[in-house]
């Protein structure tokens, strides 16, 4: 650890051109760990861009310094450019390149030195030359913060990335309640409060801050679109893409709605299936020592954590609530036991 820090401060002993990027589909600790350290290296005299492989819900576009961030699908040639000219590239909050989609081959095409910082389980070892990975870290932003105190740049640490970081710990967090929220998370929060982030606003801009549609959507999707396997202790919502339109759809209404499934006592294992973007993705949450992460890889070509995994699924709908049910029954003995 004391040598990748070394290594690091030398790197950002002089003036770099630097780009931070974050995954597809960028949450709440993607961006408020991204932009964290973007509001740290410019005090620091960098050359900092921010470029995300895609748009991310609007519920995050108060972050500080939102403002200057790219989007690599709204300007590709920009981001291309930055991406060619760059010394440091930051890839924050995933482990596996696929994960910048169309952004991906720029990245690995280029000389920049690469540092990871990640919580996500088994980090490709080849597309970083610095690894900071912590599969407990309940947050990128965590890591980010204990970084930071490494680096000795506690002093840069002010309200902007205060709020950023705070930010990124609670979205990750379920705010403080899942069991990767440790009482270390508890004294960083402190200190982020400390250092002039206002959690109480915070959460109003996150949590308390819908479209009429979206609070309709999440209805309906209670209302007609839950599924409840009993016997298999599992659940499913699911929406086409008709479904969406209806409601509207913008980036970021649909987040959260899985954990409602979870909500319902007996239930472990929940699944949100969407079909998005031509595409039908899959979110996975449980409750307990019942591992989605393993289910989202060996099913959905996808990853995650334990109790939080995400996929995609090849066939409609209709027939990945089918392959659902087969699962279910596969894993029945084990939802059965679930250890909370
Ligand atoms: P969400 O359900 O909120 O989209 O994703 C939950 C978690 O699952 C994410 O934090 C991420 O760790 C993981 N995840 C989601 N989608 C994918 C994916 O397509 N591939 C991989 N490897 N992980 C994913
Ligand atoms: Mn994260």
């Amino acid at each position: 650890m004391q040598e990748k820090i070394k290594a690091l401060e030398s790197l950002l002993s002089k003036e770099k051109n630097i780009v931070i990027t974050v995954h597809r589909g960028p949450d709440g600790d993607a961006m408020g760990s991204a932009l964290g350290l973007y509001n740290i290296l410019i005090q620091l005299g960098h050359n900092v861009s921010v470029i995300t492989p895609n748009n991310y819900a609007s519920f995050l576009y108060w972050l500080p310094g939102n403002e200057n961030v790219i989007v690599f699908t709204e300007q590709e040639q920009k981001a291309k450019k930055i991406t060619d000219n760059a010394d440091i590239i930051f890839l924050l909050d995933f482990s596996q390149i696929g994960r910048l989609d169309t952004y991906a081959d720029f990245v690995k095409n280029s000389t920049a030195t690469k540092v990871m910082i990640d919580h996500h389980q088994e980090p490709d070892l080849d597309i970083s030359d610095i690894l900071f990975s912590d599969v407990t870290a309940c947050a990128t932003a965590q890591i980010v913060f204990e970084i930071m105190e490494l680096l000795d740049y506690k002093g840069f640490i002010n309200k902007n990335v205060a709020e950023c970081l705070y930010t990124g710990i609670m979205t990750d967090t379920g705010s403080f309640k899942y069991s990767s929220t440790t009482e270390r998370t508890h004294h960083i929060i402190a200190e982020l409060i400390g250092k002039g982030a206002e959690n109480s606003k915070i959460h109003d801009l996150v949590y308390d801050n819908f479209s009429e549609n979206r609070v309709k959507l999440l209805g309906y999707c209670l209302n007609q679109k839950l599924q409840i396997f009993k016997e298999n202790n599992a659940a499913i919502i699911s929406l086409t893409a008709e479904e969406l339109k209806r409601f509207k759809f913008q980036k970021g209404d649909t987040e959260g709605i899985v954990n409602y499934a979870l909500t319902i006592e007996d239930v472990i294992f929940a699944v949100f299936i969407a079909e998005k973007e031509g595409m039908v993705k899959l979110s996975l949450r449980s409750k307990g020592d019942f591992q989605v992460n393993e289910i989202a890889k060996k099913y959905f070509s996808g990853g995650g954590h334990r109790n939080a995994a995400g996929g995609i699924s090849d066939v409609s709908v209709d027939e990945t609530i089918e392959n659902l049910k087969e699962i279910f029954n596969k894993y029945k003995t084990q939802l059965n036991n679930t250890k909370l």
